[in-house]
């Protein structure tokens, strides 16, 4: 296969370059993987005037996969819109009919202590939340500002989703619930949006074609304090595209660090952009202080979701969850007092884990 690399900006590349180091161990190992290095955001700016540079976008086309850092930066922050790195990010995932966004939040026991919460309450957390990308009010037409009857400024936006982007959404629910704990959650407001009675309705048929799936629904200001008193009861969250905006950021926190948590945006085909949640944290770029293990993590599902390689991403996970339990620690995960390392060293605990773990 062959994986398009984006490192972008900021820590982008060092994150980037580390998670290249595991992938460098495995093809060492035989596994037939490619990969090709290209400027986005910031990086495409500087490189060719443009924060999604077209040779970027071609590499992307034909890639199976693409991995990305982060993008953005205060040296960008005054360009025109469309030269915003961002921007670069958002073609992207529009070219490529990204509109499956999943974002996992693991909490590995090690690192309860890191999380606001309670650790009983989040130890050992495991849970998806799949949230529909491309739909939903952030797109709905029409929008915009207008006089209403009485003569007052208003502002307007219209929420909707159609049959068929309810369904493939709820598909890639189902089959993740699948592949885990085959539990799913589908998140909706249908006590009040005609949407989400369609939502519900729509979900709940296709619940017959996976019975080994068992399927339950929430409304989203219920799922809101469920994440909060026991996010522990969730296995799989599906969800519309700003449900799933506030959710999976406050399931994010529960975390602890952004340090640690992956994402992965997918098209019809399971072929996909993984990138960490975190931005580009201007303020550690260049130091070797940033965590790497997003990005690695971010790799691991790359390998499970469009290499159908779900061996390979276990391995990859275990690594990881062994560097942490050897006490590996960088700045944002670790507690008051304990040892830290740097970005590089991180990347030589988890290549020396994976070697290991073979
Ligand atoms: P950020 O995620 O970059 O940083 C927030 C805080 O988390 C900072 O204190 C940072 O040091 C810390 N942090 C982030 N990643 C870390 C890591 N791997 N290890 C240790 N600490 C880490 O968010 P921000 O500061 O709001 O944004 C900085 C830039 O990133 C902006 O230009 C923003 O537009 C961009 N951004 C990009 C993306 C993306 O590429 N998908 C997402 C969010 C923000």
């Amino acid at each position: 296969m062959k994986i398009a690399i984006l490192p972008g900006d900021g820590i982008g590349p060092e994150i980037v370059a580390q998670a290249q180091r595991v992938i460098d161990v495995l093809r060492d190992e035989g596994l037939a993987v490619t990969t090709e290095t290209a400027p986005v955001g910031g990086a495409g700016v500087d490189a060719a005037g443009d924060p999604l540079p077209e040779a970027t976008l071609a590499l992307a086309g034909t890639a199976d996969a693409i991995l990305m850092g982060a993008v953005g930066g205060p040296k960008y922050d005054t360009l025109p819109r469309e030269k915003r790195p961002e921007q670069g990010l958002l073609r992207l995932r529009k070219a490529l009919g990204l509109f499956a966004n999943l974002r996992p939040a693991i909490l590995y026991p090690e690192l309860a202590a890191a999380s606001s919460l309670k650790p009983e309450i989040v130890s050992g957390l495991d849970i998806v939340i799949v949230r529909e990308l491309t739909g939903d009010i952030y797109f709905g037409q029409p929008r915009g500002r207008r006089k209403n009857a009485a003569g007052e400024d208003e502002g307007f936006d219209t929420m909707h989703y159609s049959v068929p982007e309810i369904e493939r959404i709820a598909r890639v629910g189902f089959a993740t619930a699948r592949q885990r704990g085959r539990k799913l959650c589908s998140v909706d407001k249908a006590n009040v949006l005609d949407t989400s009675i369609l939502w519900r309705e729509t979900v709940t048929r296709l619940a017959a074609e996976y019975p080994d799936v068992t399927l339950s629904h929430m409304y989203v200001d219920n799922a809101a304090m469920q994440l909060v008193r026991n996010p522990k009861q969730f296995d799989v969250i599906v969800t519309g595209n700003m449900f799933g905006d506030i959710l999976s950021d406050e399931a994010s926190m529960l975390a602890g660090s952004i340090g640690m948590l992956p994402s992965a945006s997918l098209d019809a085909n399971q072929k996909g952009l993984y990138e960490p949640i975190h931005g580009s944290a201007p303020d550690l770029a260049g130091q070797d202080k940033a965590n790497p293990l997003a990005t690695i993590l971010s790799l691991a599902m790359l390998f499970r979701h469009s290499a159908a390689r779900p061996d390979v991403a276990e391995r990859i996970e275990r690594a990881v969850h062994r560097v942490l339990a050897q006490g590996h620690r960088t700045g944002d995960i670790a507690l008051p007092g304990e040892r830290t390392m740097g970005t590089r060293a991180m990347g030589d605990a988890v290549v020396a884990a994976l070697r290991e773990a073979r």
